[in-house]
């Protein structure tokens, strides 16, 4: 820590996903043969019509700075894309596309938060809405869930954590890192304790959306008494592999929608144009064509569980959707592996790294001690040679 930093960054934990592919990348250049499973990355490339599309994007001359929330016919893609898809009607002024979801989050935070204001994360939650959420003077209230419910929250254990000071809730469905997904039954619950609390802002994280093997995906905003309070985030990285061309959107109250704007317009400005004009084609195809790569996860998804099934002492819920398993590893805390004292998640999850040379990620970062996530957004051969290493490790 640096006294002639802000206090801000100095506060701020370094994103646990990217330094754990950060420190992978490094062993690599050692000549240390790493398998990556830590970041929530796709390994397949961007769709080719996509890619023709940015192709003649940059033949057409695209290279202007761009309407700081989005080109409009991006705009009416989207709108298109949300009535198609989630049964959501929105008007060009709800809409504000920014450079990947994780800027809509932080936009919403810094728009949305004061000082001391609560921001309810059901955890386990994806690394950056708590730190996200402290940058903008928000306080994380974590809303503990257990394995055996599926790591979902229920309406009683909501109600409970919410205070006078809250004013928003952050989740995922489906959920990184747990891979939970909400049914509609479930959310309306959630929605029926909400209702008497006005004053909190749902923030819908639906960027794994197309990646959910339950067949069926609902957003919050879809009930009529949660749409005038909810944001939807969304983004084409996972479901067309584009994580690097950095496109995220939101459907958002018009007054919200107009302070990310605001807030954006200072900061960054529009976001790429190639990538906007390239997304377009993306989300104006049938979600069909994307299918191939869902199936491949269906599949991986059922071979990582199987191997991880043979490896002592790690406990699994059945993932829905996303590209992640958030196995309870606390069976080895208090235990020495060669040598290797375990205590912790992190603990064990550096021990996987040095002694099996396989990347994961903690899940203390995650708002969940007792896990790990491991990503499988992997090659089948790179999930199978990971999960033998694993298991060498430790048996
Ligand atoms: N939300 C969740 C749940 C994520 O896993 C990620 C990771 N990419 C993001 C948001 C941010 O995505 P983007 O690449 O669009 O910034
Ligand atoms: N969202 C991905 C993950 O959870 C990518 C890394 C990041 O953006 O933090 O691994």
């Amino acid at each position: 820590m640096n006294p002639n930093l802000s206090k801000r960054i100095n506060a701020m934990a370094t994103s646990a996903t990217l330094a754990m592919a950060a420190k992978a990348r490094e062993l690599r250049e050692e000549g240390k043969d790493i398998i990556g499973l830590s970041l929530g990355e796709p390994d397949f490339n961007v769709p080719e019509f996509v890619k023709d599309a940015a192709i003649e994007a940059v033949k057409e001359n695209y290279h202007s700075y761009t309407p700081v929330d989005g080109y409009g016919d991006l705009k009416n893609a989207i709108i298109t894309k949300f009535k198609r898809d989630n049964d959501l009607i929105y008007t060009p002024n709800q809409i504000v596309v920014s450079t990947g979801a994780k800027q809509s989050l932080a936009n919403l935070a810094m728009v949305l938060l004061n000082e001391g204001d609560e921001v309810l994360l059901p955890a386990p939650y994806w690394v950056s809405y708590s730190d996200i959420s402290k940058l903008a003077g928000g306080v994380p209230v974590e809303i503990p869930t257990s394995i055996e419910s599926d790591f979902k929250i229920t309406p009683k254990s909501l109600k409970a954590s919410i205070s006078s000071k809250t004013k928003m809730m952050i989740y995922s469905s489906p959920c990184n890192p747990s891979g939970s997904v909400y049914s509609r039954e479930e959310l309306r619950a959630l929605a029926d304790v909400l209702i008497d609390y006005p004053e909190i802002i749902v923030i819908s994280d639906e960027i794994y959306e197309h990646i959910n093997f339950t067949g069926q995906h609902t957003s919050m905003a879809v009930f009529e008494d949660m749409y005038n309070r909810t944001v939807v985030v969304n983004g084409v990285s996972k479901a067309y592999s584009m994580t690097g061309w950095r496109i995220g959107y939101i459907g958002a109250p018009d007054w919200i929608a107009r302070a990310c704007n605001k807030m954006q317009g200072q900061i960054t400005s529009g976001a790429n144009c190639i990538a906007q004009q390239a997304t377009i084609t993306a989300l104006e195809s049938s979600p069909e064509k994307i299918k191939y790569m869902i199936d491949a996860f269906k599949e991986r998804r059922k071979l990582i569980l199987g191997l991880i099934a043979e490896i002592p002492g790690f406990k699994t819920n059945q993932p829905q959707g996303a590209f992640y398993v958030f196995p309870d590893i606390s069976y080895y805390f208090g235990k020495i592996i060669k040598g290797t004292t375990i205590n912790t998640a992190s603990d064990f999850s550096m021990y996987l790294l040095e002694k099996a040379n396989v990347a994961t990620v903690t899940g203390e970062a995650f708002g969940n001690p007792n896990c790990i996530r491991i990503s499988y957004a992997a090659s089948e051969e790179a999930i199978t040679e990971a999960c033998k290493r694993i298991k060498k490790a430790l048996v």
